[in-house]
C-alpha cells in the first residue's frame, strides 16, 4: 500500500463517500490530513470537514460566499489549476464517488489541459451505499441480476432528455435494479415515465434520504404509491430512489440491520413509513 503524502502541484478527486466520516477510505483520510488546500461541495459531512488540520486552507466551491450562487464549474477548473500551481497539494472533495455525477471526468480534464497531476481516489458511492444500509442489496441471485444507475435530475417529457425511460422500464421488469440520484424534484415525471413506459405500478420502490446521517430517513412504496409517500414523509434532498424487486429484501433483514444513521442518533430520529 502506498503511503504518500499528498504532493504538491497534485490535484487529488477524492471521494467522501455517501455521508459518514467513517466510511472514508484510508487513502483520502491520509490526504485529507497533508493536503494543504482542501476543495470541498456543499454535500460533505461538517466532522469531516471540521477533522482536517487547522493549517488546511478549506474552500468551499459549492456555494459563492458573497451571494449563495453556486461557484460554475468553470471556477472551479480555474481555482483548481491555480492552487496546483503555487504549488499546494490539493484535494478536491467530493460526496460518493468522484466519478458518479460528480464530475470528476470533466475536472481530470481541465486539469490535464492544463498540465496538472491528478489522482481520482474513489469513494463510496450512495447509489449502492445508500441502499445498502437501509438493508436492500442492490444486486440479488433471486432478484436482480443488473444495476443501473441514473440521474433524475432531467425532465423525462422534455424530447432532449437523455434518458430513454422506456428502456429503463425494461430492464427494472426484466428484473434489474434502477438507482436513481438526484430524483427527488422530479420524483413524480420519473415515475409517471416508468408506469407510461409499461413498468408494472406494484414494482417496490424504496427511497433512502441522507443516508449515514443521523436523520437517515427511508420511505418504501411501489411506482404507483411513492411520490405519496415520499410527499407525506416530506423526503428531501439529498436522497436515493431505489426501483426494483431486491427492494422486497428489506422486509427479511430490516430486524437485524443496523445502520450507521441509526446508531448515532442523537437529536435526529430514524423513521419509516412500511407498505399497505
Ligand atoms: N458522487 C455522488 C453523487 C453526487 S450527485 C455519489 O457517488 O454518491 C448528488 C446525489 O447523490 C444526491 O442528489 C443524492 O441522490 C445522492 N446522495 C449523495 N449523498 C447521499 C446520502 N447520504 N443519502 C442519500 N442520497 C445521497
Amino acid at each position: 500500500m502506498s503511503e504518500t503524502q499528498a504532493a504538491p502541484g497534485t490535484v487529488y478527486l477524492v471521494g467522501a463517500g455517501p455521508g459518514n466520516p467513517e466510511l472514508l477510505t484510508v487513502r483520502a483520510r491520509r490526504l485529507l490530513d497533508s493536503a494543504d488546500v482542501v476543495m470541498h461541495d456543499s454535500l460533505v459531512h461538517d466532522d469531516l470537514l471540521g477533522s482536517v488540520p487547522e493549517s488546511t486552507r478549506l474552500v468551499d466551491v459549492g456555494k459563492r460566499p458573497e451571494n449563495g450562487e453556486r461557484t460554475t464549474q468553470e471556477e472551479i477548473h480555474d481555482l483548481l489549476v491555480e492552487a496546483a500551481n503555487e504549488p499546494a497539494s490539493v484535494v478536491r472533495l467530493k460526496c460518493g464517488d468522484p466519478t458518479v455525477f460528480a464530475r470528476g471526468g470533466e475536472e481530470a480534464e481541465a486539469l490535464a489541459e492544463a498540465g496538472v497531476d491528478c489522482e481520482i481516489v474513489p469513494g463510496v458511492t450512495s447509489a449502492i451505499a445508500a441502499p445498502g444500509v437501509a438493508g436492500i442489496p442492490v444486486t440479488h441471485r433471486e432478484h436482480a441480476s443488473a444495476l443501473t444507475v441514473v440521474t433524475g435530475h432531467e425532465d423525462p417529457t422534455k424530447p432532449e432528455s437523455a434518458l430513454d425511460w422506456e428502456a429503463l422500464a425494461e430492464t427494472v421488469a426484466a428484473g434489474g435494479t434502477l438507482s436513481i440520484l438526484m430524483g427527488v424534484g422530479k420524483l413524480p415525471e420519473n415515475m409517471a415515465a416508468l408506469r407510461a413506459a409499461g413498468l408494472d405500478p406494484e414494482t417496490p420502490v424504496a427511497m433512502i434520504e441522507r443516508a449515514t446521517y443521523e436523520d437517515e430517513t427511508v420511505v418504501t412504496g411501489t411506482v404507483g404509491t411513492i411520490v405519496d409517500r415520499a410527499e407525506r414523509a416530506d423526503i428531501s434532498p439529498p436522497a436515493v430512489t431505489l426501483v426494483g424487486d431486491v427492494v422486497e429484501v428489506r422486509e427479511a433483514i430490516d430486524a437485524c440491520v443496523q445502520s450507521l444513521g441509526r446508531q448515532l442518533v442523537t437529536t435526529g430520529q430514524y423513521s419509516q413509513i412500511e407498505g399497505d
